[in-house]
């Protein structure tokens, strides 16, 4: 059977992608070299509770139609991310807000808080070269929060997420954390936020399946492209690639690097582990950078619960890539492989691994949406 399109990866960019080339009329045959649907986002249900397979996926956008694209397909709860770090036997508060200011100091107006950072960040000031332009994470933290925060909440953290030190990071990593002077824990400024009631595989389903979807779309799962590329592509007129782009092109010009992550589940025979869905565990000493606690993903009340500890990995070739490397280094390097996926011909390049980017949800969603309405 002929397609309109193969689409490589059954994650959310080639769900999206597909749904809407099925709303044009368009057949899609969607692979994935995994065992199921719905890529990062695979929820799989277990005593009751919707596991988050590949770590905590909390939604949240700003963007009012990628908002209402999402509460098409599922029904939002009200979960709002607010994640403790644990530093020794320390317990803070995240994002910095004044909660966590007045566990740090004490402080309790956000003036005592400013003037508690401003003291700190000035002593950062004296001694960092060029303050104006922080040459790496290390800096960059010290400017924006002082020392307390760098050593207790930072330093460590980062250290074990990226596999180097702190100063050996470029600063934008750091400008991701929010910073506020008001008691909200939220982590995110964004206007919507929450968790798909009956979990995100759910959601996927839907839109492979809902409407005209399910007769237009087709799913294939444990089929890589790179086993029987030629006949996969000659199924079809045109492909959707969001596999890793380096992949693409056999690494012809090198390997982009990525970071991985081991995922450790247990399931406790205790209703309650942690009290709260995210707990950071920011020193070093501690291999994992987190414990997710799934069921408070969606107030659960089960019996049991399952808890999971999630341990940041070196990635080397066969290793699964979660998160881009967005250094100078790599970002050359993908510039390269893009001028290369630019020439391809009925070739589409998404997601987060085609396009090398740090793309949470809804940026994966706008951009399949917005490639979607110029190409179908
Ligand atoms: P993916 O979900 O990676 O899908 C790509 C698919 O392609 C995969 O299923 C893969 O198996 C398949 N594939 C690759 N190569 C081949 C091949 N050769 N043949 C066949 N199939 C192939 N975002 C948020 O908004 N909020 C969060 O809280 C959040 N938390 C995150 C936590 C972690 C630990 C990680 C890693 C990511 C998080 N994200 C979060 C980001 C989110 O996971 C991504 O934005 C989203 O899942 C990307 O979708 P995608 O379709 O681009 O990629
Ligand atoms: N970070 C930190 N301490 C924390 C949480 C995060 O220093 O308790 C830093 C760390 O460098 C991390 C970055 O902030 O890489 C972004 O973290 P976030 O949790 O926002 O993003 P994610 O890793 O979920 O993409």
């Amino acid at each position: 059977m002929k397609y309109d399109y193969l689409i490589v990866g059954a994650g959310l960019f080639g769900t999206v992608f597909a749904q809407q080339a099925a709303l044009k009329g368009k057949k899609s045959l969607i692979i994935d070299k995994r065992s199921h649907i719905a890529g990062n986002i695979y929820t799989k249900e277990s005593e009751g509770i919707n596991v988050h397979v590949y770590g905590a996926h909390i939604f949240h956008t700003s963007d009012k139609k990628v908002w209402d694209y999402v509460n098409h397909f599922a029904e939002f709860n009200r979960y709002t991310n607010s994640p403790l770090a644990r530093y020794k036997d320390e317990l803070y508060n995240l994002p910095f807000n004044m909660n966590t200011f007045h566990g740090l100091w004490g402080v309790v107006t956000p003036d005592e808080a400013r003037a508690k950072i401003a003291e700190q960040t000035a002593e950062a000031r004296a001694r960092i070269k060029d303050p104006e332009h922080p040459a790496n994470l290390e800096e960059q933290a010290l400017l924006l929060a002082g020392r307390d925060i760098y050593e207790k909440l930072v330093k460590g953290y980062t250290e074990k997420q990226w596999g180097k030190r702190a100063y050996e990071l470029p600063a934008f990593i750091i400008k991701r954390l929010p910073f506020r002077f008001t008691y909200d824990n939220n982590y995110f400024n964004d206007k919507y936020q929450g968790i798909p009631i009956g979990g995100y595989t759910q959601m996927v389903e839907n839109m492979l399946k809902g409407g005209i979807a399910a007769s237009l779309i087709e799913v294939k799962t444990e089929v890589d492209f790179f086993a029987d590329r030629q006949n996969l592509c000659a199924m079809a007129d045109k492909l959707v690639y969001t596999g890793a782009v380096d992949e693409f092109f056999d690494r012809r010009l090198g390997a982009l690097e990525w970071r991985s992550l081991r995922f450790e589940t247990e399931t406790l025979d205790i209703p309650d582990f942690q009290g709260n869905a995210v707990v950071n565990y920011n020193e070093y000493e501690v291999p994992y950078t987190r414990i997710i606690e799934h069921k408070h993903f969606e107030y659960g009340t089960q019996d049991k619960t399952i808890i999971t500890r999630e341990y940041p990995a070196a990635w080397k070739e066969g290793d699964e890539p979660y998160y881009p490397i967005n250094d100078d280094k790599n970002n050359a390097l993908y510039a390269k492989y893009k001028e290369l996926a630019d020439k391809e011909q009925g070739v589409i390049f998404g997601g987060r691994l085609g396009c090398y980017k740090y793309y949470d949800m809804h940026q994966v969603i706008a951009e399949a949406l917005r490639v979607a309405f110029e190409n179908l």
